[in-house]
């Protein structure tokens, strides 16, 4: 249970949720975060301290880098001592990819850190961001014997509660705009927010929090599609500097079986460039084995990225990239685990 030493950290880095109608105009406006209390005077009912930074300027979350990943990861690493939990308001477009990026970037998690925004902003009478915004704000404050019940990157969303770097926005209208498809939600809000604690990742060992800061911008997305040409795959395995690449497929993996694309795929291999393979589909998983398609791509060195979603392999690549790894080393990292990305 929070008590009234409890303090929670919202970092509010842009976004719908975060937006008002100016009175004098209509039009949305981001509103200073400061006065969050006004607000959603709600908050004061917690009964426990909740500071607010913003993001200057605030981004639509679709001018995302990198570098606004290290600035969060830092901000956090600041905090970490003096918060129980940090609450993000963050544009859903790639909330997705942030989750991602930060389950990889904090190391030796104890808190709780959770994403949350809104389809509507928090000044509509309407939106559907105070309800996100309460629940997180619980959610990160939760503990039970001194010890955080979600100490893992999150997102919350209309009622539920994502591992973040297993999340998809899947509808750009409704309020329920995430979907986790390979694994369990952690946690459901309804008249109490019950949790799935077999599912939360509890940490194993207690060594000091740190931040890892590394992400390559040397990685690309080769999406198929029936009728793909051979400059097309081109154009994408010989960009300048390209490290690793992910093989966008079809079903349990599958693509072309021509001898032009095998060929190229085996080149791009031979030369030290990993190909990921994670499928189109949005749920479900790669197994290469499972076709003949599919086994020439493991015949010739394609890695298969079994359940994980599109964006967490982006980011994992961005991340794994920037560590400088050998390439031995990049392929054995990239099928483990490093936060509940991926199942073994
Ligand atoms: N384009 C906005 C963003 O991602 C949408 C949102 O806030 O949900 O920042």
């Amino acid at each position: 249970m929070p008590n009234s030493s409890t303090s929670i950290l919202i970092i509010y880095t842009g976004g719908t949720i975060g937006m008002k109608e100016n009175p004098e105009t209509g039009a949305l406006a981001p509103f200073n975060f400061d006065q969050i209390l006004n607000e959603v005077p709600e908050l004061r009912k917690f009964g426990f301290n909740i500071d607010t930074i913003s993001f200057n300027p605030l981004v639509d979350s679709s001018d995302i880098t990198p570098e606004f990943w290290i600035e969060l990861a830092k901000i956090i690493q600041e905090g970490y001592y003096k918060y129980n939990g940090f609450v993000i308001l963050h544009g859903t477009d790639t909330m997705s990819y942030s989750a991602s990026a930060l389950s990889f970037m904090l190391k030796n998690l104890h808190k709780p850190v959770v994403f949350t925004g809104s389809q509507l902003p928090i000044g509509k009478l309407r939106t559907d961001g105070k309800d996100n915004l309460i629940s997180a704000i619980e959610i990160a404050a939760a503990t039970s014997n001194g010890q955080s019940l979600v100490p893992e990157v999150t997102v919350f969303f209309e009622n539920q509660l994502f591992r973040g770097n297993r999340t998809t926005k899947y509808n750009s209208e409704h309020f329920n705009a995430f979907r986790s498809n390979s694994y369990p939600a952690l946690a459901q809000a309804g008249i109490s927010i019950k949790y799935n604690y077999t599912h939360i990742g509890y940490p194993t060992q207690h060594h000091d929090f740190t931040i890892s800061t590394h992400f390559s911008n040397n990685v690309a997305v080769l999406t198929l599609f029936p009728g793909i040409t051979p400059a097309i795959v081109d154009s994408v395995l010989s960009t300048p500097d390209v490290k690793a690449v992910i093989l966008h497929s079809y079903g349990s993996g599958n693509g072309p079986s021509s001898e032009w694309f095998i060929e190229r795929i085996k080149n791009a291999v031979d030369k030290g460039i990993l190909i990921f393979n994670v499928t189109q589909c949005k749920a479900g998983g790669v197994n290469m084995s499972k076709y003949d398609n599919g086994l020439l791509l493991k015949k010739v060195g394609v890695i298969g990225g079994k359940d994980i979603t599109f964006e967490a392999a982006v980011v994992k690549l961005m991340f794994l990239v920037g560590k400088n790894l050998t390439f031995v080393e990049l392929k054995k990292q990239v099928q483990e685990s490093i936060s509940g990305e991926i199942s073994n």
